[in-house]
């Protein structure tokens, strides 16, 4: 017997008819022997609907009452997945986050978990019951209800599974597994077996959106194995785990995109000691994150800056950017939104040469001008021009050799 936890996410309950092939897949799991806790999103669109009606009373609205909110969505699906399975003839209870409780931080709408009592789940659990968990949602020390970030069910999966020891942590959704590319712009790429957890944070930081970030980082720190599948059909899908010797065998596992940044450059600053941090510390006090940046090497006395920002903050970035760099002496600044990045990711890259310059070299023949490049241990990243994207992914997809070998196994 082991236990399971499994995440629905809010397409998989998205109607009654899919909370109800959710409840026959749970009774399954129970019926097979082996004690379950799921946890379940929002319906599909309905985190949004509560966003948009905060948002139309005010247009900050305080974050406490947001958060307030926002974690009603979770409610509504955890009761009618637990009465489905009690009409199903099974025992199930449900439990919002407080009622665990599942403590977090005070960090508004990006509440982090620090602890959860599994006192209750337990006892439940031994008494035959199957628990249904709200995901998204927690309690701080002060009683305040918080929520985990968009996508937050996930994390709120993975800390279940890592509080409780579950032997693993299924989640469920609208796609197969984790693909080598988007399978919407090629067709041949191929669903992983397995991905290790750096892999995976890189491509879900790249982009690719099956998992909150948090999660796998909250996966990593507990070594809680996430099995990534749907819940349309049996398929199995793709083991999230801990690095081994096969993985590194394989040059690259996934190419990603990235359309959401914008990239602004400032041009002759004049090269002094904390120019870099004139640039950039406004920026960051107005909580805009900047991912990729470039500085010429100098000449004359001048350099150029070139770094991104995400697409929503870009209006603002630019704005300040314009102010500082007139302070500094800066000859002037240029925008440019119509920009994506691609990348590639690989633990294998830690272990053999020449994978970057594979990438240049594939761009290269397609005419593609590589605009920025940034690199980590596992992954090379290039900013390219946007209307670009889809021809870079479909010819690194095929240079790297990551298209369907085994067709059976769809
Ligand atoms: N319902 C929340 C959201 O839409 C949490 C989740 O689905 O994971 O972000
Ligand atoms: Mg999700």
């Amino acid at each position: 017997m082991a236990l399971v936890v499994q995440k629905y996410g809010g397409t998989s309950v998205g109607t009654i008819e899919r909370i109800r092939n959710v409840a026959r897949r749970v009774a399954k799991t129970y019926d097979d022997g082996n004690d379950v806790v799921v946890v379940v999103s929002a319906m599909a669109g309905e985190t949004n609907k509560l966003v948009a009606l905060a948002n139309e009373v005010c247009e900050f609205p305080s974050e406490r009452e947001y958060d307030v909110m926002v974690a009603t969505g979770e409610q509504v699906s955890i009761s009618l997945l637990s009465m489905c399975l009690q009409s199903m003839g099974y025992k199930a209870k449900s439990y919002l986050g407080f009622q665990i409780p599942i403590i977090t931080d005070s960090a508004y709408s990006k509440a982090r978990i620090q602890k959860i009592d599994d006192k209750k789940v337990r006892e439940d659990l031994k008494n035959g019951s199957i628990i249904i968990v709200a995901g998204f949602q927690g309690i701080d020390k002060e009683g305040n209800i918080t929520t985990l970030g968009r996508g937050g069910s996930d994390t709120s999966a993975v800390a279940m599974a890592a509080a409780l020891k579950a032997d693993v942590c299924e989640i469920y959704t609208d796609v197969d597994g984790i693909y080598t590319t988007d399978p919407r712009l090629v067709p041949e790429a191929s669903k992983m077996e397995k991905i290790s957890y750096d892999e995976m944070l890189e491509m879900a930081s790249l982009g690719s959106k099956v998992l909150q970030i948090r999660s796998v980082e909250f996966a990593k720190k507990y070594n809680v194995v996430i099995h990534v599948r749907s819940s349309f059909n049996d398929n199995p899908g793709t083991l999230v785990t801990k690095e081994d010797a096969d993985m590194e065998t394989v040059l690259v596992s996934g190419v990603t995109y990235n359309k959401d940044e914008a990239k602004i450059s400032v041009f002759r600053i004049p090269d002094k000691p904390g120019i870099a941090s004139r640039i950039f510390s406004p920026l960051s006090h107005a909580n805009i994150t900047v991912d990729m940046i470039i500085q010429n090497v100098s000449s004359d006395g001048y350099t150029d800056l070139t770094f991104t920002v995400p697409k929503t903050d870009y209006k603002k970035a630019i704005k300040i950017v314009e102010e500082t760099a007139k302070e500094v002496g800066a000859s002037g600044v240029k925008g440019d939104e119509n920009i994506a990045k691609v990348s590639i990711v690989g633990v294998g890259m830690r272990s053999h040469s020449g994978i970057a310059s594979k990438m240049f070299q594939t761009l290269s023949q397609e005419g593609i001008n590589i605009q920025m490049i940034s690199t980590s241990e596992i992954k090379v990243s290039c900013v390219i021009e946007s209307k670009y994207t889809e021809l870079a992914v479909r010819v690194l997809h095929e240079a790297f050799d990551l298209a369907k070998k085994d067709v059976k196994a769809e």
